[in-house]
């Protein structure tokens, strides 16, 4: 059995040998949100094109006030949109609003609380040194320098920035394909009356779901009961999508077929079973040019394991980078005893506690127990080699996705 870290680092080697390389397609810039760019993009002009003011205030000749107070004599004003005609001189100053142009002959602008003016005299009650409340031309970005590489993930922040830039048409990546069939002879659709020891689909939903927020396409192939003929029919309908997810029939019960067809189906396996909780079956092989991850069946398994390792897939195969897991810090509110020989993830609350964020375990039954990832907004993170934690310990959290 590997380690959670082994196993994680698997996934991204083994991705990062296939290199993927999808297809691309150039789309309108509202159509890009969330799609992962084919193409280097860079800065049309200089950023910004000029130097700009970042206050309202008075553009000024810093030599003039670098002792205060000073007397300055106000000839103008700029506006946003605008440009000074002419030079100021020395002991001179035009009034500026922020996001102007400054006037030629000044270098910094000192903000409008700091002056008093009467008529075209401006006292400035401060001393300014250069640059002051000015952003210089080209400092955010130089015209030509590369300010999104290929592979980075269109954000809202990064829409924004192609529109600084004057991308109407963006060259993407394809979104991979992502089959998801779930396995249990137990299972009814969520929208079908469950018979008494009948258990409703609820992760197709969930999955639908996180292959949608990591990037993929979801492409649903339904309930399959455990019989090995019905699985091998769809499994095959799976691998021609670009990655097959299976929740379910990985564990060592006796209608547990989903390993035994994929490798009758000629498929290698990289992880069979991690050292972690939720979790432990977890599976992720290839069969033939096509990876495949075995899930967990149990509810909070399946939801956990995506997140770890097929949403850096699913960014791989969507020609993105493989984005490394961040833990933040938090003080352990009640004390918690540990199982050696595990990474445990578990559904937690962070809340700010005198300052500082302290994290607690929600009350839950175990992987199957949706509603205590419902009431969670973290995962507490338990390392194998922690086996007694006490209150008020640093220890690691895994935000919970929005
Ligand atoms: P398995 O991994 O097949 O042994 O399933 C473990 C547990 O998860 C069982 O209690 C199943 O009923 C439950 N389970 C499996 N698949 C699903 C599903 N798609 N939706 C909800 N629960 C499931
Ligand atoms: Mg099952």
């Amino acid at each position: 059995m590997l380690s959670f870290e082994r196993a994680l680092a698997t996934v991204r080697e083994k991705l990062s040998e296939a290199n993927p390389n999808p297809p691309t397609e150039t789309l309108p810039l509202d159509r890009v949100h969330g799609r992962v760019l084919a193409e280097d993009v860079v800065a049309d002009r200089d950023y910004p094109p000029f130097n700009r003011s970042t206050r309202d205030g008075y553009a000024v000749r810093s030599a003039d006030v670098s002792a205060a107070p000073a007397t300055l004599e106000c000839v103008g004003e700029v506006r946003a949109g605008e440009s000074f005609p002419g030079t100021t001189g020395p002991g001179q100053c035009v009034q500026i609003m922020t996001g102007a142009p400054l006037p030629t002959g000044t270098d910094a602008v000192v903000m409008i609380e700091h002056v008093r003016a009467q008529g075209s005299r401006v006292e400035v009650l401060r001393a300014v040194s250069p640059n002051e409340n000015v952003v210089r031309q080209g400092t955010e970005a130089a015209k030509g320098r590369v300010v999104l590489p290929r592979g980075r993930r269109l954000g809202a922040g990064e829409m924004g920035l192609l529109a600084s830039v004057g991308r109407a048409h963006i060259r993407v990546f394809l979104r991979p394909q992502v089959a998801i069939l779930l396995t249990g002879g137990e299972l009814v659709p969520f929208d079908a009356p469950p018979g008494s020891f009948q258990v409703r689909n609820s992760n197709a939903v969930t999955l639908a779901a996180q292959v949608v927020a990591a990037g993929g396409v979801p492409r649903p192939l339904g309930i399959a009961p455990d019989q090995k003929e019905v699985l091998r029919r769809l499994i095959l309908e799976g691998l021609e999508s670009d990655l097959l997810l299976l929740s379910g029939g990985i564990s060592m019960g006796k209608y547990d077929f989903v390993g035994q067809v994929l490798s009758e189906l000629g498929g290698e396996f990289f992880i069979q079973g991690v050292a972690m909780r939720p979790g432990k079956p977890l599976v992720f092989g290839r069969c033939g040019t096509k990876f495949f991850f075995g899930l967990p069946g149990n509810p909070v398994s399946t939801y956990v394991t995506f997140e770890l390792f097929v949403r850096p897939a699913i960014a791989m195969l969507g020609g993105g980078q493989f984005e490394s897991l961040t833990f933040l810090r938090a003080r352990l509110g009640r004390p918690y005893d540990h199982t050696l020989g595990l990474t445990a993830f578990m559904p937690a609350r962070v809340e700010v506690q005198n300052g500082e964020p302290v994290v607690d375990l929600v009350g839950w039954q175990g992987s199957g127990d949706l509603v205590g990832v419902a009431a969670a907004n973290c995962f507490l993170v338990v390392h194998p080699q922690q086996t007694e934690l006490a209150a008020g310990d640093w220890v690691d959290v895994l935000p919970k996705p929005a």
